[in-house]
C-alpha cells in the first residue's frame, strides 16, 4: 500500500504536466504541416511534460541519473522533430541518436562502455519498433501503456531505483492520456519526436534499473511489432480460405467481410500484449496457480475479440474485377498465369514490328520495345514506397504481377480482390512450356555460377525450349562486366529473358537492357532459378496455400530475416491505408 500512496503526488503532477505540455504541443504545432497522416500532432510534448512533473514531485530532479534521462529524452525529441520537419532520412539521424543515448547513459550510469553500447542498440531497437507500430496510429500508445502498467505493478513488489519508477510512471500517464484521447476515432500523431523520446524512456527504464528483470518487458515490444502483423495476416488468410475462397477464382459473394476496424484491432493487440506481459509478471513475482487461470481467461477473451473483429459473416456482392488495381500507389495487373502467357504472345507480336513502322499508338510508340514484366511481392511494394528509382521502374513496366500471398491478401482486404496469385517460379515453367511449342528463344540470366545452367537444362529437357544464352548473376552493377552481359543479351536476340538478380537489381538491370534491346520480353524472376534447379526446395503446398511460404524461406535462408521485416511493415501500411480511406 505504501508504494502506491507514495506515488500519488508524482501521479498528479505527471498528469498535470502531460496535459499542460500536450496543450502546449498542439498550440505550437498547430500550423505545421508534418505530412505524417491525418491526425493531430502533439510530438514528444506530453511525454516530456509527464517526465518533468513526476521528477519534480518525486524529488529526484537534481539526481544525476534523472537529469541524464531527461536531457536524452529532450535531445532525442529534438532530433525527431527535425526529422519530422525537414524530412531527413533515418539513416542520417542514426549517429546523432546513438551519440545522444550513449552520452546520456554514460552520465547516468557508472558501468562500462560495452554496456552503454549494447544499451544504445537496445534503445534503438525499441524506438525502431515503436516507429513501425506508429503506422497504426494508437498502437505505440497501447504497447507503451501495457508495458509500463505491468512494470508499475512489478515495482510495487520489488525495490527499484526512484528514477526508473518515476520515469515509468510518467510514461504510463502520458501513454494512457494519448490512448484515451484516441478513442472514438480521433487520431493523434506523436511523430518521430514522440516515438524517439518514448522509446528511449522505455529502454532506459529497464537499463537504469540494472538488474535485467525489466528487459523482458522491453523485448516484448519489438516481438509484438514483428509478430502481430504476421499473426494477423496468417489468421485472415486462413479464415478467408474458409470464407471467401481466395485463390480459387473470385466467388460472387463474400462470406467474410473484412470489417476490421481500427479500434478493434488495436484493442485485440492490446489485450494480447497484456496477456504476454502479465504472464512474465506472474512468473517474476512467483504468483499462485489461480492467477494463471485468470490470465488464461483473459487470453480466451482476447481471442474472442479477435475472431469477432474480422470474421463477421456477411454476404456482400463484389464488383467485377477491374483490369488493374492499386496497392500502396503501385498498379497491379489483375491477371492469371494464362493471361500472362497471352499478353507475352501479344508483346512478342508487337515487338517484332520493324523499328521503321510508323507509330501505332498515342504515345508515338510503334511497339518496337523490350517489354518488362515485374513479379511483385509485398516486400517489393514496400521498397517501391521508399525507393523512387524502383517505383519508377515498376510504373514503366508493361505488367506488374501479384507474386505473393501478401499482395493477394492486401487486394482482397482493400476491397478490390485479385483473381489469384501469379507465382514467379511456376510462371517460368509455364512460359517455357509455351516457348517450347512456339519456338521462342530464351535467355537465362542470374543466380550463382552454374545455377542458371542447371535450371535452363531441366526446363529444356521438360519443354524443349531453344536456349540462346545463359549467364550467372554475380557481376558488379554498372561495371564493364555488366556492360558485356548486356551486349551478349542484345546480340543473342532473345524473345524471352529471365532475369534472376533479386529485387531491385533485376528491375534496374532490365531498365538498362531496354536501352540496347528493342524487342522481346524481360521478366524479373528473383530466386526462381534456385528452386527450378532444385538447389532450394519450394515450400510445401499447404504453406503456399496458407500464405506462409515466407516462413519456409526464412527457415532455409535465415539471412533473409532483416529483409523480411518488411512484411510486418507492409501489413501495417495496408491497415493504415484502409483506415485512412474509410475516414
Ligand atoms: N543474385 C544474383 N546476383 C547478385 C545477387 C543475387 O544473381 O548479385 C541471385 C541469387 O543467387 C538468387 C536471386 O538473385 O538466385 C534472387 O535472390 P533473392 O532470393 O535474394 O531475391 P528475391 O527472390 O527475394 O528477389
Amino acid at each position: 500500500m505504501n508504494y502506491f500512496t507514495g506515488q500519488i503526488e508524482p501521479l498528479i503532477t505527471a498528469t498535470a504536466g502531460a496535459i499542460l505540455f500536450w496543450a502546449l504541443g498542439r498550440r505550437l504545432t498547430a500550423h505545421v504541416n508534418f505530412e505524417l497522416g491525418r491526425g493531430n500532432y502533439v510530438g514528444a510534448f506530453p511525454f516530456l511534460g509527464a517526465l518533468l512533473g513526476a521528477g519534480l514531485a518525486g524529488g529526484v530532479f537534481a539526481q544525476q541519473s534523472f537529469l541524464a534521462l531527461t536531457a536524452a529524452a529532450c535531445l532525442l525529441s529534438l532530433i525527431g522533430f527535425l526529422r519530422d520537419r525537414q524530412r531527413l532520412s533515418y539513416l542520417s539521424l542514426l549517429p546523432w541518436c546513438a551519440l545522444t543515448i550513449i552520452a546520456c547513459l554514460f552520465a547516468a550510469t557508472d558501468t562500462g562502455g560495452l554496456f552503454v553500447i549494447s544499451a544504445t542498440a537496445w534503445a534503438l531497437l525499441i524506438i525502431f519498433s515503436l516507429k513501425i507500430a506508429a503506422l497504426v496510429y494508437e498502437m505505440p500508445f497501447i504497447l507503451l501503456t501495457t508495458s509500463t502498467l505491468t512494470q508499475f505493478i512489478l515495482f510495487s513488489q520489488h525495490q527499484f531505483t526512484p528514477t526508473a519508477v518515476l520515469a515509468n510512471l510518467s510514461l504510463l500517464i502520458a501513454s494512457v492520456l494519448m490512448l484515451f484521447y484516441s478513442t472514438g476515432g480521433r487520431r493523434l500523431l506523436t511523430g518521430s519526436s514522440g516515438i524517439f523520446a518514448a522509446g528511449f524512456l522505455l529502454a532506459a527504464i529497464s537499463l537504469l534499473e540494472g538488474s535485467g528483470r525489466l528487459l523482458i518487458f522491453g523485448i516484448f515490444v519489438p516481438s509484438m511489432v514483428i509478430l502481430f502483423p504476421f499473426a494477423l495476416i496468417s489468421a485472415m488468410i486462413v479464415a478467408s480460405y474458409f470464407g471467401n475462397r481466395l485463390h480459387q477464382g473470385i466467388s460472387h459473394e463474400r462470406h467474410y467481410s473484412w470489417s476490421l476496424r481500427r479500434e478493434r484491432t488495436v484493442l485485440f493487440a492490446g489485450l494480447f500484449f497484456l496477456c504476454l506481459n502479465f504472464l512474465a509478471l506472474l512468473v517474476i513475482i512467483d504468483a499462485p496457480g489461480p492467477a494463471y487461470v485468470v490470465l488464461f481467461l483473459l487470453f480466451i477473451f482476447s481471442l474472442f475479440v479477435f475472431v469477432s473483429t474480422f470474421a463477421r459473416k456477411e454476404s456482400v456482392p463484389i464488383a467485377p474485377v477491374p483490369a488493374k488495381i492499386d496497392i500502396l500507389g503501385i498498379t497491379i495487373d489483375a491477371v492469371l498465369p494464362a493471361d500472362v502467357i497471352a499478353r507475352i504472345e501479344q508483346y512478342l507480336r508487337l515487338s517484332s514490328v520493324s523499328p521503321d513502322t510508323p507509330p501505332a499508338n498515342a504515345s508515338g510508340n510503334n511497339g518496337a520495345t523490350l517489354f518488362h514484366i515485374v513479379t511483385a511481392d509485398s516486400l517489393a511494394l514496400v521498397r517501391a514506397g521508399e525507393d523512387e528509382r524502383f517505383r519508377n521502374s515498376m510504373r514503366r513496366a508493361a505488367l506488374v504481377l501479384p507474386d505473393g500471398a501478401g499482395v493477394v491478401w492486401a487486394a482482397d482486404f482493400l476491397g478490390t480482390p485479385l483473381p489469384g496469385r501469379v507465382p514467379g517460379v511456376a510462371l517460368v515453367s509455364q512460359i517455357c512450356e509455351t516457348a517450347g511449342k512456339a519456338g521462342w528463344k530464351v535467355f537465362f540470366l542470374g543466380g550463382k555460377p552454374g545455377i542458371a545452367k542447371q535450371a535452363a537444362g531441366l526446363l529444356q529437357k521438360e519443354h524443349g525450349i531453344t536456349i540462346c544464352g545463359i549467364e550467372h548473376g554475380y557481376f558488379t552493377p554498372d561495371s564493364a562486366e555488366e556492360e558485356s552481359v548486356l551486349e551478349k543479351i542484345a546480340a543473342a536476340h532473345p524473345d524471352i529473358i529471365f532475369v534472376a538478380l533479386g529485387v531491385p537489381r533485376q528491375e534496374f538491370f532490365i531498365a538498362r537492357l531496354r536501352n540496347c534491346l528493342k524487342r522481346g520480353v524481360a521478366i524479373g524472376v528473383g530466386g526462381s532459378f534456385d528452386v527450378i534447379s532444385q538447389t532450394l526446395p519450394r515450400a510445401p503446398y499447404w504453406m503456399q496455400r496458407f500464405g506462409i511460404e515466407w516462413l519456409f524461406r526464412l527457415w532455409l535462408e535465415p539471412r533473409r530475416f532483416m529483409r523480411m521485416l518488411g512484411i510486418p511493415i507492409f501489413v501495417l501500411q495496408i491497415l493504415r491505408h484502409k483506415w485512412n480511406a474509410e475516414s
